[in-house]
């Protein structure tokens, strides 16, 4: 995501962080300081709109309805523009994660099951039975991927694995949060709820804590950017109602210690949440490939939950992913019910009331066309291509990759600014990602980049860009500074209010 310029805040990098973290809070209070700021993000943000919005006074646009509907069309000429407009980037494989498969031939499959069952609504369990059919399927299919046999084999069916399907990767994991809330309430008594996560694990988990009241203690990772059990361990109190793993974290791509961490929510009787929602359908594939793959799923027997994205890696269409748990008992305090309602008896197993049918049943399709097989096949495909590309990284002396990835690699230096090279890499049309803490930039592997020729081009554009940086590291650019003013200036309230007013920007006309 681009994040806004902010030229004028990169002065507070000279002040020490301490004098400016109180700072905030005065200069917050002051009308006219945030009369200023404010005005001054205005028009920092308004030089960001064009980017933004390139297709204003180039098409049609609407703030109300058209008096009379267009003819259709004349309205599909227009979306194919725009599609084709757009689709260049992703396809020859330029991008970080985004796109995970991308073939012609599976993304025309996936479209056709999508017009099948595009007015089929699981809400209606009685009109589509197929629905409910298909979202029973991808469940069972992604349990047993992650371990559900084996922790199964002599369990009664309500200690089985179970779960729901959700609208990606947050809406799962914000299930998971909610979930244990209540168990924890119910079972345990607690209402001062909390669950401890690495630093790298996903916003998502902050945003449940946010919209449910729980929590949020981060610990911090170790040298390798992996979850430190000892912090962990430590931060666990009598309120905690879950710990979080992920396999692997976005950040760095690497798997935090899985089998240590559910060993100790076990012990201490709270939840473990493995996040599996980038890997979890590569790593069960990775390791029947020999691919060196620490334990992470229902095989652990602390693992109570895993969220894991068919819409990432199990190449469905974007919007869906799936939550498990450690049976339904557990799941049963994710569902909601009302008795009362006029309009008759009322449940919904997730936050949406109605759902996406299509979304369902291509997520079903994605995974019985690709098979075991064409998973295995995808999963070793891309980790030789991410191999090559560590490889390659690794002999560009200036840069060195961040902790030891499988399929994410996460690259920093300390010679160049690597936020620099970023920029000189997007010249050369590669949308990577920039993180912070330490200051580095990474690329999600998939299928685009198993591409003949893609490996290549990257190294070679990666070798030009640093190249570049060293020789003019004064080189002007737009975004390394916002980058780096992101990641290091204390002010971190304001950074949230600028977020906030980017989206704003998004939501315009
Ligand atoms: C993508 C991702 C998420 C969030 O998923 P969305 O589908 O974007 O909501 C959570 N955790 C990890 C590790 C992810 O990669």
């Amino acid at each position: 995501m681009a994040l806004p310029d902010l030229k004028s805040l990169r002065l507070l990098n000279h002040v020490p962080p301490r004098l400016l973290s109180a700072a905030e809070r005065y200069l917050k209070a002051v009308p006219k300081v945030r009369e200023l700021l404010s005005k001054e993000t205005d028009s920092l943000l308004s030089e960001l709109e064009g980017d933004l919005k390139p297709y204003r006074g180039k098409m049609p646009a609407y703030d109300h309805l058209p008096a009379t509907g267009r003819e259709r069309g004349e309205v599909l000429k227009e979306l194919q523009a725009l599609q084709a407009q757009e689709e260049s980037r992703w396809r020859e494989g330029k991008v970080s994660g985004a796109v995970y498969n991308g073939d012609e031939g599976h993304i025309d499959f996936l479209n056709h099951v999508y017009s099948l069952h595009s007015q089929s609504n699981p809400l209606h369990a009685d009109l589509w039975p197929s629905a409910t059919k298909f979202e029973a399927e991808v469940i069972a299919m992604t349990a047993s991927m992650l371990g559900a046999d084996a922790a199964n084999s002599g369990k009664p069916a309500q200690e089985h694995i179970c779960g729901s399907m959700s609208s990606g990767g947050t809406e799962s994991i914000m299930l998971a949060i909610k979930t244990y809330r209540d168990w924890a309430r119910e079972k345990k008594g607690i209402t001062k709820p909390e669950m401890v996560a690495p630093a790298s694990a996903h916003p998502a988990f902050d945003k449940a804590a946010h919209y449910f009241g729980v929590k949020m203690v981060r610990v911090p990772v170790g040298p390798d950017y992996r979850a430190d059990l000892a912090a962990t361990k430590k931060a666990v109190n009598r309120n905690t109602i879950v710990i979080i793993g992920s396999a692997p974290g976005f950040p760095h791509g690497v798997i935090d210690p899985i089998a240590e961490l559910s060993e100790l929510a076990r012990r201490k009787g709270v939840g473990f949440h493995t996040d599996a929602c980038l890997g979890g359908f590569v790593l069960p594939f990775a390791r029947k490939l020999h691919y060196e793959v620490p334990p992470f799923d229902f095989r652990l027997p602390g693992v109570t939950s895993i969220s894991v994205d068919t819409h990432k890696f199990g190449y469905a269409a974007k919007g869906s992913s799936v939550v498990l748990y450690r049976g339904t008992e557990l799941r049963s305090h994710q569902y909601f019910t009302a008795t009362d309602w006029p309009g008759g008896i009322y449940f919904s197993p997730t936050f949406s009331g109605s759902r996406p049918g299509a979304l369902i049943a291509t997520a079903w399709a994605a995974l019985v066309s690709m098979g075991e097989q064409g998973y295995l096949e995808a999963t070793r495909r891309i980790l030789e291509t991410a191999s090559a590309i560590k490889q390659g990284i690794r002999a560009i002396p200036e840069l060195y990759v961040l902790g030891d990835p499988l399929f994410v690699i996460a690259f920093g230096s300390d010679e160049v600014d690597v936020f620099k090279v970023m920029e000189r890499m997007s010249e050369r049309g590669w949308s990577l990602n920039g993180l912070h803490k330490p200051a580095a930039v990474h690329l999600c592997v998939t299928l685009r980049h198993a591409q003949p020729g893609v490996v290549e081009r990257f190294v070679e554009d990666l070798r030009a860009a640093v190249e570049q940086v060293k020789l003019n590291p004064g080189e002007k650019g737009t975004m390394a500074p916002v980058y780096g003013m992101a990641a290091s200036v204390p002010f971190r309230g304001l950074v949230s209010d600028m977020l906030k007013k980017y989206m704003d920007l998004l939501y315009k006309v």
